[in-house]
C-alpha cells in the first residue's frame, strides 16, 4: 500500500489484505486507488472483500480499480453474488449503494494508467506465463518513485519502467530452496516449472535494480518464504551480488 496526502493506493489484494491494512494502522475509507498486477489468487483473492469490507466500515467515496481483464466482470459478478448483504446495509443502515463507487478499468497494455494530485501510474507488461497479461506498475509521487514488478521472471520491462526509480519492489525467489518447497507437495514437477518460469532469483533482482539504477531494492513475494534454511542474511547477500544500492527483505506490515 502506497500512502500519499492521506489517500491509500493499494496494490494486489491477496487474502487478508483487509485485516493487514487495519494492523497497519490504514483506515480501509481512505482507500482511493486499487492496482491489481494479475489475476492469481494470491494477489486478487479479496479484491472484491477489501472493497466490500471497507464499505461495510463507513466508505462512501469513490474507488477506482485498475487491472487485467476480467477486471470489470469480477466487480459486476462480486457484488450479485453479494447482493443479498449489500441490499440489506443500504435498507437496514442507511448506507450508500455501493456499485456505483467503484469504477473498474482493464488495462491491456504498456503505458500511462492514471494520474491524479498524488501521484501518476504507469504499467508496463511483465512476464509471468501463462498469465497474460500480467503488469508492474511505477508510481511517481512527488517526493518519491516506487516500482512494483508483480510476479515475473527478469524482465527488460521492469528495468525500463524503475530506470532511476527511488524503490523498486521485486517479487523474488531462492532457487536452491525450490527442490525442498515442491517436494512437499503431489504436484511437485508441474509447480517447480511454473515457479521457475515466472519468478527472478535474488540475484538477478539484483542484477536488474542495478541495471535500472534505483536506490532501494525491496525483496517481497519471497519463494520460498518459510525455509528455515534461508536466512534473512542469504536473501540480502544474493541481491548484493548483483547490486550496490540498499537491499530489504519485505515483511508483512514492514513501512519504509
Ligand atoms: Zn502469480
Amino acid at each position: 500500500m502506497i500512502l500519499a496526502n492521506d489517500s491509500a493506493y493499494v496494490i494486489d489484494c491477496g487474502n487478508g489484505v483487509a485485516r493487514q491494512l487495519a494492523f497497519a494502522g490504514v483506515p480501509l475509507t481512505i482507500i482511493r486507488h486499487l492496482f491489481i498486477t494479475h489475476q492469481h489468487s494470491d494477489h486478487n483473492a479479496d479484491y472484491g472483500n477489501l472493497i466490500w469490507l471497507a464499505w461495510a466500515t463507513g466508505l462512501n467515496t469513490r474507488v477506482d480499480t485498475w487491472g487485467p481483464p476480467p477486471l470489470e466482470k469480477m466487480t459486476k459478478l462480486f457484488f450479485e453474488m453479494n447482493a443479498y448483504d449489500i441490499d440489506t446495509r443500504i435498507s437496514n443502515e442507511g448506507r450508500v449503494p455501493i456499485a456505483p463507487l467503484v469504477h473498474a478499468h482493464e488495462i491491456r497494455d504498456n503505458g500511462a494508467v492514471m494520474a491524479d494530485d498524488n501521484v501518476k501510474v504507469t504499467a508496463a507488461l511483465v512476464d509471468h506465463p501463462p498469465v497474460v497479461p500480467a503488469f508492474g506498475y511505477r508510481f511517481d509521487a512527488r517526493d518519491r518513485s516506487i516500482v512494483i514488478s508483480g510476479d515475473t521472471a527478469p524482465s527488460d520491462n521492469v528495468v525500463k519502467l524503475a530506470r532511476g526509480a527511488d524503490v523498486l519492489v521485486h517479487s523474488v525467489m531462492y532457487p536452491p530452496a525450490i527442490d525442498r518447497l515442491v517436494a512437499r507437495v503431489p504436484n511437485a514437477d508441474a509447480l517447480k516449472e511454473s515457479i521457475l518460469a515466472h519468478q527472478t532469483s535474488a540475484e538477478d533482482a539484483g542484477r536488474i535494480a542495478e541495471a535500472a539504477g534505483v536506490k532501494t531494492l525491496v525483496l517481497s513475494h519471497l519463494v520460498p518464504a518459510d525455509d528455515p534454511q534461508v536466512t534473512e542474511r542469504m536473501w540480502i547477500e544474493a541481491a548484493q551480488s548483483r547490486f550496490r544500492g540498499k537491499v530489504i527483505v519485505g515483511r508483512d506490515l514492514l513501512e519504509i
